[in-house]
């Protein structure tokens, strides 16, 4: 891509630079930019450069790891559930909604559970079981997005197109779960036309299952390299990690 000509910038300025360019390819092709969310993917990047996106607007952070999530959560969330007798000042509290978009394991569910508000990548009925008996009462349902794998690549997370309608149906009888869409992060391609017809099948599962369920509103696909695809396929989230916060270390 040519984010290296923008290696320089600050990510307040990459971030309006991003929001302009959503709104360009939205209404290129006669949609509302406001119903696409930039979703800032975070992974391997401090809190600092959490806090430097918020402030230039950002309210949805994307993470990957949850240690890594997990430690970043605790930096910036309000303490006022615990001690409060030596609470020092609130500024580092910034209010977001934590999107999960990683690989969901068995054994970190209920922390995912616990510190999300969303997960994007629920690929089998035994994980979302897990989610929906861990999400603690005191929080709303978790929203979820069926994640698909377009690529039929044996290596990548995700359910086929074909086994996507039943996965949702088990979703949409989960008490604590509220399901909202279907994500995918398909094979790399340079090419924008192709990048269409990739998204295209899921496009129009999404458009199908939507009549089924009331709550499904999310399409999460398109990331720093095929967002204007994307979002001429229908993307309601797009996940943009590389062009906002730079490349990742490592
Ligand atoms: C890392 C990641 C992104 C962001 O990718 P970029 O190419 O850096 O924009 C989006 N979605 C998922 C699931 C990711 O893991």
């Amino acid at each position: 891509m040519t984010a290296n000509t923008q290696n320089d910038s600050s990510v307040a300025s990459r971030y309006q630079h991003l929001l302009q360019q959503l709104r360009d390819e939205a209404l290129k092709v006669g949609r509302d930019p406001a119903s696409i969310l930039l979703l800032a993917v975070s992974k391997t990047h401090g809190v600092d450069r959490i806090r430097e996106a918020w402030h230039a607007g950002a309210r949805d952070f994307g993470e990957n790891y949850v240690q890594e999530a997990l430690e970043k959560i605790t930096a910036l969330t309000p303490k006022s559930v615990s001690s409060t007798a030596t609470a020092g000042p609130q500024t580092d509290s910034l209010a977001i909604n934590w999107h999960f978009i990683g690989p969901v394991q068995s054994n970190k569910t209920r922390d995912i559970a616990g510190a999300f508000d969303w997960v994007h990548s629920v690929d089998r009925v035994k994980i979302a079981r897990r989610l929906d008996e861990q999400r603690p009462a005191n929080k709303a349902a978790l929203n979820v997005c069926v994640q698909v794998n377009l690529s039929d690549e044996d290596t990548k997370s995700g359910v086929s197109l074909a086994e996507t309608a039943a996965l949702c149906q088990e979703i949409s009888q989960m008490d604590r779960l509220v399901l909202r869409g279907l994500m995918a992060i398909p094979a790399v391609s340079s090419d924008y036309e192709q990048q269409r017809q990739t998204f295209r099948p899921l496009k129009e599962l999404f458009d199908e299952l939507r009549t089924r369920y009331a709550t499904m509103d999310t399409l999460s696909i398109g990331m720093s390299g095929d967002f204007p695809a994307a979002i001429a396929e229908g993307a309601t989230i797009i996940r943009i990690g590389t062009a906002l916060f730079g490349q990742r270390g490592s």
